[in-house]
């Protein structure tokens, strides 16, 4: 079950953490992955990663503050492994801060980063998955796109931006037989919550009905699952993914 031999997949922000888990799941599964890093090291280590593993896939670079790159990279890919069938909008940055304090260029990079940069990667990507007739684009958003959080309300409107933007196209590339979801984390061991204190990640904890945080890879099987065929029948939908928390949304 879930295999994805023939599948062209991309992943952005596949140098560490939650995209990291993505490429290999999905390489693991029999897709050629495309996974990307901001450095030249990083798009080095993640082909490495794959050669060491014996699986199919390298490492590209793209910084997604960088307009002019995303057209560029999704015709490279396309050339060299015909168009893309599975696209995950992985990469993410928070900039927190209060909003009565926070800078435009903390929004900005948050909104471009998280939420623009989301839509012109489906943009350039849904002409290949129009003309294959399939597709499978996941959203990586947040528990904090659905709940709010004080101090981040950059990074909360950009990932609640995805699940407005994400249900508008899975109605408009259904007929295309492209299906479009958002994956919302709760709190999962990244660089992302390393940068909290000991104290802070156990009065999180304490706050979860599992009383831990989700792994990289635990996220990375719900995906797996998404772009499979076995969830075919599945798209426009926003799936929680957060060991509890928020269960009202
Ligand atoms: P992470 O460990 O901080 O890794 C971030 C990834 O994004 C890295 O691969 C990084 O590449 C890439 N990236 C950063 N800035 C970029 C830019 N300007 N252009 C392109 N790529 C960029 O993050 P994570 O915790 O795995 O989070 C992954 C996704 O899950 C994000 O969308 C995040 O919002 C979401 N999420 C995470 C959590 C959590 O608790 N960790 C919870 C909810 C949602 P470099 O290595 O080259 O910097």
């Amino acid at each position: 079950m879930f295999r994805l031999e023939g599948e062209t997949a991309l992943v952005t922000g596949a140098s560490r953490g939650i995209g990291k888990a993505i490429a290999l799941a999905l390489s693991n599964q029999g897709a050629y992955v495309v996974g990307t890093a901001t450095s030249s090291g990083g798009a080095a280590a993640i082909t490495t990663e794959f050669a060491t593993r014996q699986i199919s896939g390298e490492g590209v670079v793209l910084n997604l503050e960088t307009r002019d790159q995303i057209t560029d990279i999704v015709r490279t890919i396309e050339s060299n492994h015909g168009s893309i069938s599975i696209l995950i909008n992985n990469a993410g940055i928070t900039s927190d801060g209060l909003t009565a304090r926070m800078v435009d260029q903390q929004w900005d990079s948050v909104i471009e980063v998280n939420l623009s940069a989301a839509f012109r990667l489906v943009r350039a990507c849904t002409r290949g998955m129009i003309r294959a007739k399939k597709g499978k684009i996941v959203n990586v958003g947040s528990v904090v796109g659905s709940s709010g959080n004080a101090g981040q309300a950059n990074y909360a409107a950009a990932k609640a931006g995805l699940i407005g933007f994400t249900k508008s196209l899975a109605l408009e590339l259904a007929p295309r037989n492209i299906s479009c979801n958002v994956v919302a984390p709760g709190f999962i061991e990244t660089d992302m919550t390393a940068a909290l204190s000991d104290q802070q990640q156990a009065n999180l904890a304490s706050q979860i009905p599992l009383s831990r945080f989700g792994t990289p890879a635990e996220i990375a099987s719900l995906v797996v699952y998404l772009v499979s065929p076995e969830a075919s029948y599945i798209t426009g939908q926003v799936i929680h993914i957060n060991g509890g928390l928020h269960l009202s949304s």
